[in-house]
């Protein structure tokens, strides 16, 4: 089963869905249906356009990666390397797996059409001869309508030799993931591809220098080379039209937690928490005390006027302390105790933790999980608190990939934020005592 049908921008008619523009309607995934739509014509302008000026467009639109890491698309394929002889791949990241984002999921489900006319493009532009769309295992629902789509798109010529009469032999392989939320870090995802243990490798090398089996590679989220199908479709000046001065084109917000409509909604860069909260969502049912703005790996962000009247886009959430992340925003209610919520957050990364690097297999798989444990535990003490700081600045820009510094972003954030509430659980007086009861039952 796909799971609940998002909510999109489509129920406004002040904004034109493009990513989730089909998503929802009968047949939507079929290839007779993306062609009655206009599929496969931004294929034929790119071919027409030639490889290098591919390049230039989507540069030109100002995309940047939507992964959350916000890279400039245009300027990561220009550091392909260009015929140089050497087979070049294209990699989709399709391993969604930041708690609080599930865009991916649906673009993968119910318009896989749009992502393989996205990498066929962007396999032109690069010079790529295969792409791989590596899909995390959960997503179950998700690998059949990616395969059908995909021999389907064999079948009528769009995929295989002398794509649509251009010259261009392209072909695309599913991969699934077996859960393991490393797997989304590009060089563990890459190893994973190649059969080994799917722990990170050291950048530099970047994939474009050496990537899939030490070859040029490009890797992109799966939102972004959705996007790429429309920047060639419609234009990069159509694409720049959109979003804030920097943080250019329409972007998947995702929202969860107690709010009245949650789901995904195809809104501009630049959108305000407001905005996406209260008009979109439908408001909060029960009073908030903090934002997680783009996935558990960014910094919390305390309610309040100002942020809720904060753009979501990349500057923005930078000046606010924060980052936008995967778009994945999740509000935290009042009465929730952020000690527990934050245990969350460090029992998910202590699982997920490759057990590569010292720091994070010892400092979250072991050390900070039990730290949190024995607070949630009530077995608190003056200094636990202090302790966790101390230890955060140890692991923090000390691992060997992004992983540990995204657990240290929700620990000091809530530390700094609501320290209040540490404190009084190492006084053994939890602000919360509601929440202090369910612990004891887990
Ligand atoms: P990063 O900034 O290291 O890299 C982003 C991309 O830019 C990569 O493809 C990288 O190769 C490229 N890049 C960066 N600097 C480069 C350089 N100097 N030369 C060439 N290429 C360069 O970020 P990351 O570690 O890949 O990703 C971190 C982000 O991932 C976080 O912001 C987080 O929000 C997001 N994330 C998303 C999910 C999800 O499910 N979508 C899960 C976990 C994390």
């Amino acid at each position: 089963e796909p799971g609940p049908k998002p909510i999109t921008s489509a129920l406004d008619p002040r904004f034109t869905p493009t990513l989730y523009a089909h998503v929802g309607q009968p047949g939507s995934w079929t290839l007779d249906y993306y062609r009655r739509h206009g599929g496969y014509e931004a294929a034929k302008r790119a071919f027409a356009l030639g490889n290098d000026a591919v390049i230039e467009e989507v540069k030109k639109s100002g995309l940047r990666g939507r992964g959350g890491a916000g890279f400039a698309t245009g300027l990561k394929w220009s550091f392909m390397p260009l015929n140089d002889g050497r087979p070049h791949y294209i990699i989709c990241n399709a391993d969604e797996s930041e708690p609080g984002t599930f865009k991916d999921r649906y673009l993968l489900s119910e318009d896989p059409h749009q992502l393989i006319e996205g990498m066929l493009i962007a396999g032109f532009a690069m010079r790529a001869s295969v792409g791989y769309i590596y899909i995390r295992g959960e997503y179950i629902h998700t690998h059949g309508r990616m395969w059908d789509a995909i021999h389907e798109a064999r079948a009528a010529g769009l995929l295989g030799k002398n794509i649509l009469g251009s010259g261009f032999d392209f072909d695309l392989q599913v991969h699934t993931g077996a859960g393991a939320y490393i797997c989304g870090e590009e060089t563990a995802l890459m190893n994973s591809l190649e059969g080994l243990r799917a722990n990170p490798r050291l950048k530099p090398p970047f994939p474009a220098a050496a990537g899939l089996y030490g070859l040029p590679t490009t890797i992109n989220n799966v939102e972004t080379f959705c996007a790429v199908t429309h920047i060639l479709k419609y234009g990069a000046e159509w694409h720049a039209g959109m979003g804030t001065e920097k943080s250019k084109g329409m972007k998947l917000f995702q929202i969860s937690g107690p709010v009245a409509r949650p789901g995904v909604y195809e809104l501009p860069l630049g959108t305000t928490f407001r905005e996406l909260i209260y008009d979109w969502a439908g408001g909060p049912l029960v009073e908030m005390k903090a934002i997680i703005p783009g996935g558990i790996s960014c910094q919390l962000l305390k309610w309040s006027e100002a942020i809720l009247d904060t753009p979501m886009d990349y500057e923005a959430l930078a000046a606010a302390g924060s980052s936008l992340g995967t778009g994945g925003v999740t509000v935290i209610p009042k009465n929730e105790c952020i000690v527990n919520t934050t245990w969350n957050s460090v029992r998910f990364y202590g699982h997920e933790s490759c057990g590569k690097c010292t720091p994070c297999r010892e400092g979250i798989s072991g050390w900070m999980v039990k730290m949190y444990e024995k607070l949630v535990r009530g077995h608190g003490q003056p200094g636990d608190t202090d302790l966790i700081v101390d230890m955060a600045d140890n692991i923090g820009g000390r691992s060997f990939c992004a992983l540990a510094d995204a657990c240290m972003g929700p620990v000091l954030s809530s530390i700094k934020l609501f320290r209040e509430e540490y404190d009084a659980i190492e006084r053994g007086q939890p602000l919360y005592p509601a929440v202090q009861g369910r612990w004891r039952d887990q």
